[in-house]
């Protein structure tokens, strides 16, 4: 079965709003084998909805349409699919019920629009909105099917996962099973020619996701017996494993800041931090995830080279000898935390975010990051290009990443 998904929505056109239905939707797809082949945005226009319907029915046996079931007159949905089809729009009683309630509690009579919205394709089956007050429907013709659910998130996940996803289960004729594998610290350029072999292959499918400062790698499988899938994915997981035996950090919903507190709090080690040029944001990371607080102690952000003498202790002369952005002032960043916080492990950061380089010439994208742990220290030094705030998140995920090592 073929199908393609149609939201309507000026809103979407112009970049109001962000499309998670169809995100949502897909992936429902996906999981039970139903091809996708067309997504489709158009605005709340008669005409032009038209048209999109014509060319879906043209190349899909499953045409699911979502937003403009509501009142208002750009609300238009459903009297477009009830024209092509040449049915009526009929209203449905509880749904009318409700709506008849609450304009009777306003002294009022329910409008044209209200009726429209409560209404649903005649010869079509109901589909229930245990959210809102829009019903969906599903309509059958010609062998093809079309599936009509509200705009709104919140109601259109409930209806689709209650209501239809049962029925479509009826036509998937594949399983599909994916996992994916959360990979950290190794370039999509790495990853890309390293897993190049993998990316060809057709069942299973394996699929590179580049994300901030991860690569994220699909693997799916499609078939009719589930335990044989889940054989074929254990047997690709283990040849990816082999090649980057350090850097799967998961293959659950976990991200990688919820994997490095994790980490820390089954090992019972707490952490203290010193921050220049992340300016927080390795403490914002780890105070994100919760449980946060069995791992995390405190820490500073000494941005300028007063505060590195006034929160730290750190020698003036130090400072002007090495320059703040020095594996020495480093090391003396770990030092100071370590005289004010008692903590396990402590990690510090220092570098030249941009847009010009220090007055000891560091180039832009210069950093070091130290790592205490239980008392040895390591500092290690990075060179990044890129622009001021696409540094400060690599120096975060490369602290980050020491971390969880
Ligand atoms: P309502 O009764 O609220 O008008 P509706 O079924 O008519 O519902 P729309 O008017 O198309 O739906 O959309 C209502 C709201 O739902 C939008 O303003 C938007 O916030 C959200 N929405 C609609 N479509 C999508 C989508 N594809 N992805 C995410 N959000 C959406
Ligand atoms: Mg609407």
């Amino acid at each position: 079965m073929n199908s393609e998904i149609i939201c309507v929505g000026t809103e979407l056109l112009v970049g109001d709003i962000l499309n998670t239905n169809v995100k949502y939707i897909s992936e429902k797809l996906a999981a039970i084998g139903i091809n996708l082949y067309y997504q489709t945005v158009v605005g709340d226009n008669h005409k032009r909805l038209k048209e999109v319907l014509e060319a879906a029915y043209k190349r899909a046996d499953l045409v699911i349409l979502t937003g403009g079931l509501g009142p208002t007159i750009d609300d238009i949905t459903k009297e477009v699919v009830a024209e092509y089809h040449n049915e009526k729009l009929v209203k449905v009683d509880k749904y009318y019920d409700i709506l008849a309630k609450r304009y009777k509690q306003m002294n009022a009579e329910v409008p044209a629009g209200g009726i429209k919205e409560v209404s649903i394709l005649e010869n079509s089956r109901l589909l229930e909105n245990e959210v809102g007050i829009a019903p969906g429907f599903l309509y059958e013709k010609d062998n093809k099917i079309t599936i009509v659910m509200p705009g709104p998130p919140r109601e259109m996940t409930v209806m689709l996962d209650k209501e239809v996803m049962p029925e479509l289960l009826k036509y998937s004729n594949d399983l599909i099973r994916f996992r994916t594998l959360k990979i950290m610290g190794v370039p999509e350029g790495k990853v890309d020619e390293d897993l190049a072999e993998y990316f060809v292959m057709s069942n299973p499918t394996v699929a590179p996701y580049a994300k901030t400062g991860e690569v994220h790698v699909r693997i799916g499988a499609k078939g009719e017996n589930e335990e044989e899938l889940i054989r074929e994915i254990d047997r690709i997981e283990k040849e990816i494993r082999e090649i980057y035996p350090d850097n799967i950090y998961t293959t659950g919903d976990e991200s990688f800041n919820d994997v490095v507190v994790r980490t820390l709090r089954e090992k019972g080690l707490t952490l203290a931090t010193a921050e220049s040029v992340t300016g927080g944001k390795i403490a914002d990371y780890i105070v994100g995830v919760s449980g946060a607080s069995k791992v995390y102690k405190g820490g500073f952000i000494t941005y300028s080279n007063e505060e590195k003498e006034n929160l730290l202790g750190i020698d003036k002369e130090k400072i002007d000898k090495y320059g703040a952005v020095s594996s020495e002032i480093c090391m003396e960043m770990l030092l100071g935390t370590e005289r004010k916080i008692p903590a396990d492990i402590y990690i510090v950061s220092t570098g030249v975010a941009g847009p010009d380089k220090d007055e000891k010439g560091n180039e832009v994208g210069t950093v070091f990051i130290g790592l205490s742990i239980k008392g040895e220290k390591s500092i290690r030094k990075y060179d990044y290009s890129g622009m001021r705030n696409a540094i400060r998140e690599r120096a975060v995920r490369a602290a980050l990443l020491e971390l969880w090592k």
